[in-house]
């Protein structure tokens, strides 16, 4: 693996000052930072080569689509999609499950059919289903967990059931950092016929994901969380779905002919892209994913294993701090709450030693109703952050106990 000077010398922003400290950036998931090869990817089409995709006959229309078209590839390799129809450009991973509960819901979801999520979803995987169930008179049911903040395997076999009709789990909760058990989950459904929608938001920067070998059905994620641009996101689907799916958006490039009467669709993936889209960030995305194969997906786990095994140690030994979601299997995010003092207090002192954590209910909130609590500071952490770094969190947690002792 590259040199960690090395690699946090890729990172522009990092090299910044925040109220003239070091920035010490532990928010990676809610957003990544971006290495200079995607902002040069984004920046080479906007200066060099930028026409709408798919439209013109002219030498940028074609540039454009051609370096649009080799990004979708790039990504249907880095997955290991079967083919490029399978992979179809969204704004992130909420258009992808919004769409796919939308065109789902139209096409399979009749009153009284159930949907089975986990309480460890993100709002972006319950509201669309929420949404879809109201429309259609479907029911969700929710997997439990654990004190550890762990799903309970037992209870989803139960919920499995002739009314299911789809699973949708994300692969790791954004909230407590636990890794689900998402190949049980999919085995399991499959032996009922049922498909399986992994949100792969905190999954996707993590490891490696291989659709073919989890075998889910549908696979979503966000450009932004994966140290590319912001405004692109992937939805992966098995092309038997996305052929028997109908569209969730009506526009230009998705059809085939257009009458007053009818309209027939365009073929895979473009039947799901409707109107311009962010071809840019799409190519940049491209980039980002390059630059993560470059490093080395096998190497960045490991060392997020160890940065987190650090951080771990490190923040459970200063007193009166309670982590959430104690999980063996975990990304390298840790959430936690400091007794006596309120997380925002606790994120705003330590914002201005320069240090961005998250606080409140992480877009979760039925997770922090399981566990009684209003929020918590989460510090998520990637492969360019760093033990000095870690260090400077506790200590600023110290400081922030001593300022309300
Ligand atoms: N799912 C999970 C698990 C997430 O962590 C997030 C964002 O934090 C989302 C979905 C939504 O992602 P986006 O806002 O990029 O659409």
């Amino acid at each position: 693996m590259k040199d960690i000077a090395e690699i946090r010398a890729d990172f522009p922003i990092l090299n910044r000052k925040v109220y003239d400290k070091p920035l010490v950036y532990f928010d990676n998931g809610a957003t990544t930072q971006k290495p200079q090869c995607v902002l040069d990817a984004v920046d080479e089409v906007y200066k060099s080569y930028n026409g709408n995709i798919h439209r013109g006959v002219h030498f940028l229309s074609d540039m454009s689509s051609e370096s649009y078209e080799k990004s979708r590839e790039k990504i249907r390799a880095f997955i290991n999609a079967d083919k490029r129809e399978e992979i179809v450009f969204t704004s992130g991973t909420t258009g992808s499950i919004n769409g796919i509960a939308f065109s789902f819901g139209e096409r399979y979801i009749k009153p009284g059919d159930e949907i089975i999520l986990s309480c460890l979803e993100h709002h972006a995987n319950i509201v669309p289903w929420q949404m879809m169930c109201e429309r259609k008179g479907a029911v969700l049911c929710v997997i439990p967990i654990n004190d550890n903040g762990e799903i309970i395997l037992e209870e989803y076999y139960k919920l499995l059931s002739s009314r299911t009709r789809l699973v949708s789990v994300t692969e790791a909760s954004n909230a407590l950092g636990t890794v689900l058990p998402v190949k049980e989950i999919i085995d399991a459904a499959h032996s009922v016929n049922v498909p399986v929608l992994i949100d792969g938001a905190q999954g996707i920067q993590h490891g490696i994901v291989d659709v073919k070998t989890m075998d889910c059905d549908f696979y979503v994620f966000s450009g932004h969380k994966i140290y590319g641009p912001n405004g692109i996101g992937v939805l992966y689907g098995k092309e038997k779905w996305l052929s028997e799916l109908p569209p969730f958006q009506g526009g230009g490039d998705m059809v085939d002919k257009v009458t007053f009467e009818k309209t027939t669709y365009n073929e895979l993936p473009f039947k799901f892209e409707a109107g311009t889209m962010n071809y840019p960030a799409a190519i940049g995305l491209a980039s980002a994913l390059d630059y993560v194969l470059n490093i080395g997906r096998e190497d960045i786990a490991m060392r997020e294993k160890e940065l987190l095994s650090y951080a771990t140690d490190r923040l459970s030994a200063i007193k009166g701090l309670k982590i959430y979601g104690t999980s063996e299997s975990k990304i390298s995010t840790i959430s936690f709450h400091i007794k006596d003092i309120h997380q925002y207090d606790t994120g705003m002192i330590l914002d201005k030693m320069g240090i961005a954590v998250r606080t409140g209910n992480h877009c979760a909130q039925p997770v922090m109703d399981r566990f009684g609590i209003d929020g918590t500071v989460r510090a998520s952490l990637c492969f360019y952050n760093t033990k000095e770094e870690i260090d400077t969190l506790a200590d600023g947690i110290e400081k922030v106990k001593s300022m309300f002792a």
